[in-house]
């Protein structure tokens, strides 16, 4: 596929109130999604869905199990996505690929695969006699090839930046023909504004020749208006643009 010929906008068919590409509520007097990848005509997924909001409990799970290696979060993990996969297996179906975002293991990445280890876990909690196209061999369809640097705290502007200029060459997909027409669902553990499943997905139709790309994840990261709290603050100060309330996770260094 071109840099040109880009997949529409269309998404997937969310009920009023939601944007159609990454189902985050439209509350107040909003008429359109905060997240600007959602409005933009160069996105190259289709659409995201979540099985819950990061928040609570889960939250705090999330980050024992991502930051602290409590891997016995990884079958919990692994049921809320095979739940998903099951409540909206209408949107599931057409896929040909089920794949896990990619992550660095080793020296300056991660210990282990924690995306991967719940896309195990979910392929074999999901309702027996369900054949899903599940990418759990040994070699993944997209991996990471060096560590980058963590999205979380910075603004749009940035996260755009890092995705562009470090997470962008550091993806490779090792087997064309795998990829190729296929249409191809990527998991992750937190969809933020898109900008890695975005990255993923630009790699997955630009290197692979994929057809289609959407994202899964366990959770969505709730977004708070960078105009609202500034205003609230401060309000004689100009705001700016609006930005994903930032993770409450560890070191801002960790490479994920
Ligand atoms: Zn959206």
């Amino acid at each position: 596929m071109s840099e040109t010929a880009r997949p529409p906008a269309a998404g997937p068919g969310a009920e009023a109130g939601r944007c159609r590409v990454c189902e985050r509520s439209l509350t107040g007097n909003r008429a359109c999604c905060p997240n600007p990848l959602c409005a933009s005509a160069s996105r190259w997924f289709r659409w995201n869905i979540s099985a819950a909001e990061r928040s609570g409990p889960l939250e705090a799970a999330l980050n024992a199990y991502k930051y602290r290696g409590v891997r016995e979060w990884a079958p919990v993990f692994g049921g809320m996505l095979a739940g998903l996969m099951e409540r909206r297996r209408h949107l599931v179906e057409p896929f040909d690929l089920i794949t896990a975002s990619p992550t660095f293991v080793g020296q300056g990445g991660r210990d282990f695969d924690h995306i991967r280890l719940m896309l195990v876990e979910a392929a074999g909690q999901v309702p027996c006699g369900r054949v899903w196209p599940f990418d759990t061999g040994p070699v993944p369809a997209i991996v990471k090839t060096r560590p980058t640097p963590r999205l979380a705290w910075l603004d749009h502007r940035q996260r755009r930046r890092v995705a562009e200029e470090q997470l962008r060459p550091a993806l490779d997909v090792p087997d064309r023909s795998r990829t190729a027409g296929r249409r191809i669902l990527v998991v992750d553990d937190v969809f933020t504004d898109g900008r890695t499943l975005d990255e993923v997905a630009r790699a997955l139709h630009l290197q692979g020749g994929a057809r289609q790309v959407c994202g899964l994840a366990l959770c969505r990261q709730p977004w708070r208006d960078r105009a609202a709290a500034t205003a609230a603050a401060l309000p004689s100060r100009a705001v700016a643009a609006p930005f994903p309330r930032p993770l409450d996770a560890p070191a801002p260094d960790l490479a994920s």
